[in-house]
Order: C-alpha cells, then structure tokens, then sequence
C-alpha cells in the first residue's frame, strides 16, 4: 500500500486544551491505514485576529498515511468534531480542537475545501517552530529552508510547555 508522509498542524483554545492535544495525537493514530511517526512539543501561542479569547496550544505531527488528502480531511474533522469543536463562523476565533493539513507528500491540492500547503504555514510561528523542532531539514514550498524562516520568526508570545511530551 503506497503511503505519504503528511504533517498536520494541531490547535486549541478552549478547554483543557493540552489533554485535548494529547488525546488528539491518539486519535490521529487510530484513523484507519494511518500511523504517527512524530509529534512536537505543545506551545502555547497568543491568538491571531481577535485578542478576546484565550492564548492557544499549538502542535505539530508527522504521520504516514494510505488515505488521499479529502480522506485525511473528512478523517480529521470528524475528530475535531469528537472533541466538541463549535463553530461560530468566526474566522480565527476560538475552538476546542482545529485540525490542519499542512503538507501532503510533495502533492499540492488547490479545491474549495482543501488547499495544500496550507497558505500561511510559513508565515506562522506556532506552526513553524514546532515544525523545526521535528523537521529541522525541512525544506519548505517555496524551496528555503524551514531554519531560514525560522530565523525570521521574532518568536512573540510562544512558549515551549515544560509539560509537553
Ligand atoms: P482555520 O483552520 O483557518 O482556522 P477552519 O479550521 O475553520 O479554519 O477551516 C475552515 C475550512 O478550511 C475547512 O472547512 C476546510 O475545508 C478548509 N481547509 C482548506 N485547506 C485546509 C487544510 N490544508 N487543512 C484543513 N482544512 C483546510
Ligand atoms: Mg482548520
């Protein structure tokens, strides 16, 4: 069975978010025909877009997987929605569990409802460092490499949790 190497991004803002995390990365490895390689440390980050809502715990994975990418996605938000997600519509706002495909293989995919890379992951600090700190080879999609972006990043208002792992 042919598999990908796919990087998820993981994000919580309400309740207890770093078990919700953990228990998210559980989940991830009991979807069918997948398996979880590697997982980062949680961070916590404070919210982009609105300020009036919690700081966020951030995460990063590594999975192999059989599914194809909308498979992946349709996988993935039934766990969102396992963990109570509530969706206000509001971009950015706050929610339980808000799970990411970031990279898909080597694959990009440009639909209504999925688009790989995920647009922004190399401008975001929450995803990029956790991301380093798994991947720190990674060259990214536009051909640099992550520790160049890294290096750009100013690194305001995230923090490693001394809990993680
Ligand atoms: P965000 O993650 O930007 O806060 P949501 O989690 O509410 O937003 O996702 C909104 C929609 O984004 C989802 O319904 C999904 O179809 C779409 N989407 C597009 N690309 C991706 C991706 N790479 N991973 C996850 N969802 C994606
Ligand atoms: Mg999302």
């Amino acid at each position: 069975m042919h598999k990908e190497h796919v990087y998820l991004g993981l994000g919580s803002n309400l309740g207890e978010s770093e078990e919700t995390l953990h228990r998210a990365f559980d989940a991830i490895n009991n979807i069918e025909d997948t398996r979880l390689l590697r997982k980062s440390s949680l961070y916590s980050s404070t919210p982009m877009g609105p300020q009036d809502q919690p700081d966020y715990v951030n995460a990063v994975c590594l999975i192999e997987t059989a599914l194809k990418p909308h498979s992946l996605l349709k996988q993935l938000q039934a766990i969102e929605l396992a963990y109570g997600r509530e969706r206000k519509g509001e971009r950015w706002g706050p929610r339980t569990l808000d799970l990411d495909i970031l990279l898909y293989g080597a694959e990009s995919v440009a639909t209504t409802d999925l688009i790989i890379p995920h647009s922004g992951m190399s401008q975001r600090e929450f995803v990029l460092v956790p991301l380093f700190e798994i991947a720190p080879n990674m060259i990214m999609p536009d051909g640099k490499p992550i520790a160049q972006w890294v290096a750009n990043c100013t690194l305001d208002g995230l923090r490693r949790l001394r809990t993680s792992n």
